[in-house]
């Protein structure tokens, strides 16, 4: 594999995004995989780019095609010498061209040769170079090298309204809150409920807030009654008639309102972020500091925020 497809250098880079270095972490840290599997189903995002077909499996790689020729042609697979032969071991370099000498293992039936006959005439357009190596590009680079940035631009394209990538990493509230508001959608921040799912023993899941109904993200975030005030006063300020949905993605999802001026518009799309750090801050502070601040205070919390982060 070459090496131009990994992240070189310093990868904590303070002129890039917080999400392009998150990506970046990920990656340095052998998490790769799991990303591309859980952000993009699994696809795989390099391409073979032959050279001397010394390091690319014959029959078992994508080069050719989109996929390899072991599910294009399985008769060719079933009936080979060498399932696992690399490219160099299927051909002969005659002059200027090769020719393609996939073994069998067994004489053909008539009623196999024209499927054995089929990838033969595919692999006629495909040259080797033996001057050079085999290598892996990045598909989302014309140049074939890994970047950041590509990752980015197609990992948070339209359409994937699931991983809430605008409403979330594009707010213009701080890295550590949309962090956080990340985690609350994800269901991966550390409510009690989250804790013991994880194994740790809670003996008490009840709400931080208002300590009756099991803290989970959706009860401390949006209908615990404390944290309901909290969006309460916004939307009351705001004067719009709202129906809270039952999740976070949802409610992430569907905060949006139409009409707005620019500056009402920062406001707006900054208040769940804001009304989520207030709410996530007290809950802190009243379980590891015992202080706790009333509603309106909360609400105030959220205010002066929402106000610094607009
Ligand atoms: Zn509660």
């Amino acid at each position: 594999m070459g090496t131009s497809v990994f992240p070189k250098g310093n990868w904590w880079a303070g002129n890039k995004k917080f999400e392009e270095n998150l990506i970046l972490f990920f990656l340095v840290n052998g998490y790769g995989d799991l990303l591309l599997k859980e952000m993009h189903g699994g696809e795989t995002l390099l391409q073979f780019k032959v050279g001397n077909g010394d390091r690319i499996k014959f029959r078992k790689d994508p080069w050719c095609s989109e996929v390899s020729l072991e599910e294009a042609f399985p008769l060719l697979f079933q009936i080979s010498v060498n399932q696992d032969s690399s490219i160099a071991e299927n051909f002969i370099a005659s002059g200027d061209s090769i020719i393609w000498t996939p073994l069998c293992r067994r004489s053909l039936f008539d009623w196999e040769v024209e499927e054995y006959a089929a990838p033969l005439g595919l692999l006629q357009n495909h040259m080797v170079d033996l001057s050079l190596e085999d290598e892996w590009n990045w598909k989302w680079n014309a140049d074939g090298c890994f970047s950041v940035k590509s990752m980015v631009l197609n990992l948070y394209c339209p359409g994937q309204e699931d991983f809430l990538a605008r409403q979330i990493w594009n707010s213009s509230s701080p890295s550590k809150i949309n962090f956080l508001v990340w985690t609350m959608a994800l269901d991966k921040c550390l409510t009690r409920v989250n804790l013991e799912r994880r194994g740790i023993q809670i003996l008490d899941l009840s709400c931080g807030l208002c300590g009756t109904l099991a803290e989970s993200i959706e009860h401390l975030c949006i209908h615990c009654p404390i944290s309901s005030y909290v969006w309460g006063h916004f939307l009351k300020a705001l004067e719009i008639s709202w129906v809270m949905p039952n999740s976070m993605k949802e409610l992430l999802n569907c905060w949006r309102i139409e009409g707005l001026s620019k500056k009402g518009k920062l406001v707006w799309n900054s208040i769940p972020a804001a009304v989520l750090w207030s709410i996530w801050t007290e809950r802190n502070n009243r379980i590891f500091c015992c202080k706790a601040k009333s509603p309106d205070e909360i609400v105030q919390r959220a205010v002066v925020l929402d106000d610094i982060v607009v």
